[in-house]
């Protein structure tokens, strides 16, 4: 299987290049942020728990977030692989991930990590917040999110360079540009 984290900073384009990602190697999309949203949306306990936090740009606790994955990964065992958006965030969950695919025999294949500017973030935040109508798209929340990010998610990196799996990519410039950049890492034929 190719599982492949994409990792990096809010804004850093993690959603939009999981898109292209998906449509090239036919692969399931896991986005912790997409699920919590959808818990938000049906107003589930799960979702009304998480709302607190993301509102206000923290970390959704781990055992919150594990549990939604290992439903998750039952659901979509089957296929070439998976892309994992914005999970891991922290290296208890990268621990909780590799344990819970080792029982299906699978493992991580690679790590891509987008590069971006803290001011180049907070931009395109605040540019997508005109639209996204997400609570946490102002500028307070999102320098309030990259300073989480660098202090509980950037350790995540780490965990994978160990295991030889850390790739860093630039994230500016063109979105398809970026696009052939990751895929001269994952580089598997078409
Ligand atoms: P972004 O990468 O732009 O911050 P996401 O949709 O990935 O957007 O995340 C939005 C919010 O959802 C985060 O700020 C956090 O509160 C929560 N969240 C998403 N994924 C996780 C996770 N793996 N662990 C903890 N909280 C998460």
């Amino acid at each position: 299987m190719l599982n492949i984290i994409l990792f990096g900073p809010p804004g850093a384009g993690k959603g939009t290049q999981s898109e292209k990602l998906i449509a090239k190697y036919h692969l399931c999309h896991i986005s912790t942020g997409d699920l919590l949203r959808s818990e938000m949306a049906k107003k589930t306990e799960l979702g009304l728990a998480a709302k607190k936090y993301m509102d206000s740009g923290s970390l959704v606790p781990d055992d919150v977030v594990i549990g939604m994955i290992r439903n998750k990964l039952a659901q979509d065992s089957s296929g070439p692989g998976c892309i994992f958006d914005g999970f891991p965030r922290t290296v208890a969950q990268a621990e909780a991930l590799d344990e819970l695919l080792s029982e299906t025999g699978n493992t991580i294949t690679l790590m891509i990590a987008l590069q971006v500017e803290a001011d180049e973030l907070i931009k395109r935040l605040v540019k997508r917040g005109e639209t996204s109508g997400r609570s946490d798209d102002t500028e307070e929340t999102a320098r309030k999110r990259i300073e989480v990010y660098d202090r509980e998610t950037s350790p995540v990196a780490n965990y994978y360079a160990k295991q030889d799996k850390y790739h860093a990519v630039d994230g500016v410039g063109e979105v398809n540009d970026i696009f052939n950049r990751i895929c001269q890492v994952v580089g598997v034929p078409v």
